[in-house]
């Protein structure tokens, strides 16, 4: 049985002030709440620090929104893994589209990414999904099978533990579109068909599959309810404190 997983994209939302004040509202609104799901946020990188400290012996886990794959060296307004882990992260998003259109990485980087963050003690989420005009020309699930299989190269099964991923078509991302849960089921399944053949049925079975894509409080439970839809990647929804515990009360 696979515990469901709500995770929060702020992206580039929220000073540090602000970062307390939604943080301090989820953690009040929790308190009333039985949670049987995974929650994690996912704050701006100069708000990390200061989340760890008021997310401590609660039930949200912290994750980063993006590193680089060098331990350390002359890449001037870069992060590293170690950074992340010091700063109090237990996961980081890899591979969101918006890293992949508006900073160019490739298959590759994110890869690389990848394997850095797993050697580094750290949690990927690791994110792909089509274009919208991928969708319409039905390639769909080849450019979903590409991503997959180059994003996870010579990962090995042991560390898919600590894998999640995060079906995000590009069309359904901060557009109000959301994949109707039956696109989005046929796409999960198709991906852990996938992790079947370049793994094993274990893993197939085990690995946790989110969805992205204008999730919201009045959607999450449908495409939660689906069989391979495992939780949840949040981004305008995660910004407000009751948007995202409705989705957490969903799973
Ligand atoms: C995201 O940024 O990962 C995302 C899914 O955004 P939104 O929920 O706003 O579509």
């Amino acid at each position: 049985m696979r515990k469901k997983i709500v995770a929060g994209n702020w992206k580039m939302f929220n000073n540090l002030e602000e970062s307390k004040e939604l943080i301090n509202g989820i953690l009040e609104k929790l308190k009333n709440e039985k949670v049987n799901c995974d929650v994690i946020i996912c704050p701006p990188y100069t708000s990390l620090s200061e989340s760890a400290g008021l997310l401590k012996g609660s039930v949200v886990k912290l994750g980063a929104q993006n590193m680089h794959a060098e331990d350390k060296g002359a890449f001037t307004g870069e992060i590293s893994s170690s950074m992340l882990k010091s700063a109090g992260c237990e996961y980081v998003i890899l591979g969101h589209s918006e890293r992949r259109t508006i900073f160019n990485e490739s298959d590759d980087d994110i890869n690389k990414k990848v394997k850095k963050a797993f050697s580094a003690g750290l949690k990927p989420i690791f994110c792909f999904g089509e274009t919208l005009s991928e969708r319409e020309s039905g390639i769909t699930n080849e450019v979903v099978k590409r991503q997959v299989t180059e994003g996870l190269k010579d990962i090995p099964e042991s560390d898919l533990v600590n894998l999640v991923v995060a079906y995000e078509p590009v069309w359904a991302i901060g557009t109000g579109k959301t994949a109707t849960p039956e696109q989005a089921e046929e796409v999960h399944s198709f991906v852990r068909s996938l992790i079947k053949e370049l793994y094993s049925e274990t893993a197939a079975e085990n690995i946790v599959i989110q969805y992205g894509g204008s999730v919201k409080p009045e959607n999450a439970a449908d495409l939660l309810s689906r069989k391979n839809i495992d939780g949840a990647l949040v981004g305008g929804a995660c910004l407000k404190a009751d948007s995202f515990i409705g989705i957490i009360k969903s799973a």
